[in-house]
């Protein structure tokens, strides 16, 4: 599953096997090492200030420690010990709380109707998974792994906004091609749905799959589409902000029409907009836009 292929000319990766690195913080004094230069991630820390953060009294255990943590997860430099990009992956899965936290939200109401049939929206979580749906049809229904670390940050009127915001957050990723877990490269495909496999009737989907995990994002194809600048400026003419304002309402303009143009090769056009003017972005079979109709 993980990758052995050799780098690029120039480019220099020395691999270590994942058990001789996840062994290495099988202990507490380096986990408490790596949660210390956690505190000041921006700054290298003297020998004799991370000694007293970690608070361990045996100076030659602490080395000990120290040393085996050095060049995978701890890097020296003239000003002291920093964390590596691996040291800083650690802390931060650790406030994402992505191995410790367990929490679960009940239906937190959000305060505009579903874009398709009207009814109540609302948000909840549970098993580390953000859900975003509606009460009346089964056709809106947002599903991504939210980091439960993150949920008391927020009160519960605010996590709506949050976990839509965490979603596009993750999908702006994925749509330039990395994995939202690993960091892997992934690449998008059109995935034409025969009708009874259509959700909401959309006649494709887009599938972004992890050539290094095997991770799989699964989204309708106006979520690409509204990543295209051209797609952004259409809607923020007509006052409406992809970045920042919720998808729900995004979709309340006028959910984008969806018609297939191919199977084989697979192309569909997203029309966004009404009958007064509107703009169609056309997808290729790697789920990037083609070409752009203005009407
Ligand atoms: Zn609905
Ligand atoms: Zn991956």
């Amino acid at each position: 599953m993980f990758d052995s292929s050799q780098p690029a000319d120039g480019v220099a990766v020395e691999r270590r096997s994942p058990e001789a690195v996840f062994a290495l913080l099988g202990d507490d004094i380096r986990v408490g090492i790596v949660r210390a230069l956690g505190e000041t991630p921006d700054e290298a820390v003297p020998f004799a200030e991370l000694h007293r953060r970690v608070g361990v009294r045996d100076s030659g255990q602490f080395n000990y420690h120290l040393g085996k943590l050095r060049d995978v997860f701890v890097r020296r430099t003239d000003a002291g010990y920093e964390l590596t990009h691996a040291g800083r992956q650690v802390v931060g899965a650790m406030y994402a709380g992505t191995f410790t936290a367990d929490a679960t939200v009940e239906n937190v109401p959000i305060d505009d109707p579903c874009p398709l049939c009207g009814g109540g929206l609302v948000a909840e979580y549970a098993d580390e998974v953000g859900r975003i749906r509606c009460s009346a049809c089964d056709a809106f229904r947002n599903e991504f792994a939210f980091p439960p670390g993150s949920l008391d940050q927020f009160e519960p009127d605010a996590l709506p906004g949050a976990f839509d915001r965490w979603m596009r957050h993750v999908l702006d990723g994925v749509v330039a091609g990395f994995c939202h877990l690993c960091a892997g490269r992934m690449d998008g495909r059109l995935v034409v749905d025969p009708p009874e496999e259509q959700i909401a009737s959309l006649p494709a989907h887009v599938e972004y799959e992890c050539a290094r995990c095997g991770s799989v994002a699964r989204v309708g194809p106006h979520g690409p589409a509204t990543f295209h600048p051209a797609v952004q400026g259409f809607l923020y003419e007509r006052g409406h902000d992809v970045r920042t304002d919720p998808s729900w309402r995004h979709d309340a303009l006028g959910l984008p029409e969806t018609t297939l143009r191919s199977t084989d090769p697979p192309e569909v056009a997203v029309t966004f907009g009404d009958e007064r003017s509107s703009l169609t972005a056309v997808l290729g079979p790697d789920a990037t836009v083609r070409s752009l109709e203005r009407d």
